[in-house]
């Protein structure tokens, strides 16, 4: 067996409390790497792809990867891995924390959850094994109380992962959370909850040896350095919202529900604004040598983590200025387990259908912090509006009729995240071919259109390959799994990738074979897809985007036939 690997992944039936290590040899392995790669290949292998995600047969997946437990910057992480009941289609969402490390040491390179307890249970792994235990006095009970509460149940050595009241509400776009932080997008919190699980708890001791232990310490040495560098000082002085103010310059900031690309106040969410209001303090996802999370006070309320997709989904999405309520409405989807892109993007939909006359919510307004905080609570516990909007924008506009589908701000059921595809087209292209929808983390196009590559605001066909690339390079990432904020400071991405490889699993990697490696994982994806029903139609956007051009930016505009040329172009370079 390879270096850095158990060889085996645990697959419990949670219905009957049993549990099976099966093997996996080193062949899957090498092919899948881990993470979202493995994960894919797991789903596969069950024929999870023509099941309904929330049906107790239905797997989901903690894929951990060769390199977790390694001192490799910004390594601790796992993917969740499951067929979306957002999408209906696959969702693999990457998530940094002890709960990677931990996991692992459970001796297994993923955990399979099928079945569907009898009651609300904890699943704990430990060195005793597998078994379930009630959690019926964590309902409804948010993912940090939970969390909070398990370990002084069961011993700070646990680590845990839980789900808030949207979860156990199936709410579409339910997260699992985990040390205060998200596995966010496609509703894996829901598939959780469908399988009355409240938490998983794990603890182990079972370590993987690595191929060259002492390469491996100089390498994770040299790769630390690098990490200061440059490359990544952005995230580190200003985190991720960094970039706001630079996106409404570019009239790339979604607002009032994509209606404009500039937000008049965005100044009031920027995160220079933020910071000299506010008293903020920075931290680091566990192993990670950037740091580039962003906490900031609210007073009595606590803290919060300050994101820029948080801040353009709750902010200027849905037209409101006033960063205490934006703060506030980021900290109450954390609270509940909410994915705050789909709560914001359907939150600020259903304001425009209000605006429209097409829904009957006079309260519900764009620019409202308390409207915002007032859906976001209604929608954790799907009560009156709230539970349509627990359905997401795709599904609310199917019920709200008026072809408000034309406005719903998805691709393929997931909410768009804050890059207005009119003045970014080559992210616009990413996000039509998405395998689990509009997605700028399996997609990092808009790297691209920043670049002298492409004339953002009418790309060509020769963007294609370019968008490729960047998907192809995202696979390898979350397979294997590494931050993507590392990207920077790589020369040679794929040499480097296949150096790191080599030391820790001992196999004569190159970088051909992570870019073969690389195109399996995207054909994977794109597989479990046609299996669970895609059709060439659903790789599009909606027709507000390619109807009207960006109001204040008459140039940014992307006909149907033109995005219709770049995808069949796409599948054509994919080979599909
Ligand atoms: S750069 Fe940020 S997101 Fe990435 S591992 Fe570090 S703290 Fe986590």
């Amino acid at each position: 067996m390879a270096f850095g690997y158990h060889g085996c992944y645990l697959r419990i039936d949670v219905s009957s409390g049993s549990a099976q290590r099966i093997p996996l040899s080193d062949d899957v392995l090498r092919q899948f790497i881990g993470g979202s790669g493995l994960g894919v290949r797991l789903l596969l292998d069950e024929n999870a792809a023509v099941v309904d995600p929330l049906a107790p047969e239905a797997p989901l997946v903690f894929a951990f990867s060769p390199l977790v437990g390694s001192p490799l910057t910004t390594s601790a992480k796992f993917a969740v891995v499951s067929k979306s009941p957002l999408t209906e289609r696959i969702n693999d969402s990457l998530a940094s924390s002890g709960f990677a490390i931990t996991g692992k040491r459970c001796g297994c390179d993923a955990i399979m959850i099928v079945g569907r307890a009898p009651a609300m249970s904890v699943l704990i792994i430990d060195e005793a094994g597998v078994r379930l235990e009630p959690a019926t006095e964590y309902r409804g009970t948010t993912c940090r109380a939970t969390e909070t509460g398990l370990r002084s149940r069961l011993g700070a050595s646990y680590r845990i992962a839980s789900i808030g009241p949207a979860g156990e509400h199936l709410v579409r776009y339910a997260t699992i959370s985990h040390d205060g932080r998200h596995a966010g997008r496609g509703g894996s919190g829901a598939v959780l909850g469908s399988k009355n699980i409240k938490a998983i708890a794990v603890r182990g001791t079972q370590l993987t040896e690595w191929a060259n232990p002492s390469e491996l310490t100089a390498l994770s040495k040299s790769l630390s350095k690098r990490s200061f560098g440059p490359a990544t000082a952005k995230y580190r002085e200003l985190g991720t919202a960094t970039n706001l103010l630079t996106f409404n310059r570019f009239g790339a900031l979604p607002t009032r529900n994509f209606q404009s690309g500039t937000f008049d106040e965005a100044a009031s969410l920027s995160p220079e604004e933020l910071g000299s209001t506010r008293s903020k303090t920075r931290e680091s996802c566990m192993t990670c040598t950037i740091g580039c999370e962003h906490i900031y006070s609210l007073g009595q309320n606590g803290g919060v983590r300050v994101e820029y997709e948080s801040l353009f989904a709750l902010g200027s999405l849905c037209g409101v200025s006033d960063a205490d309520a934006v703060l506030r409405a980021s900290q109450r989807c954390d609270e509940l387990g909410l994915d705050t892109i789909s709560a914001g993007g359907t939150i600020a939909f259903a304001m425009e259908c209000v605006e429209r006359g097409w829904l009957n919510e006079p309260w519900l307004k764009f620019g409202s912090g308390d409207a915002l905080l007032r859906a976001i609570d209604l929608i954790g516990s799907r009560e009156g509006l709230g539970n349509l909007l627990a359905e997401g924008s795709r599904r609310a506009a199917h019920a709200i009729g008026h072809d408000s589908i034309a406005i719903a701000p998805q691709v393929k059921g997931l909410e768009i995240p804050g890059y207005e595809p009119r003045a970014l087209q080559t992210m616009a292209l990413g996000f039509a071919v998405g395998a689990r929808g509009a997605d700028h983390n399996r997609s990092g196009a808009y790297e691209v259109d920043f670049s002298d590559k492409v004339d953002r605001r009418h790309v060509t066909l020769d963007a294609v390959r370019h968008a490729i690339e960047t998907e192809d390079k995202a696979a390898l990432m979350d397979s294997m799994i590494l931050c993507k904020f590392l990207r920077g400071i790589f020369e040679d991405f794929h040499a480097e990738a296949a150096d790191m490889l080599r030391i820790v699993t001992g196999w004569d990697v190159t970088a051909d074979e992570l870019r073969k490696t690389a195109r399996r994982i995207v054909g994977a994806k794109r597989q479990f897809n046609l299996l669970a029903g895609w059709t060439p139609a659903e790789d599009t956007l909606p027709a507000r985007f390619l109807n009207t051009p960006l109001p204040n930016d008459p140039a940014a505009s992307l006909s149907r036939e033109r995005l219709d040329g770049l995808v069949t172009e796409y599948h054509r370079q994919r080979g599909w």
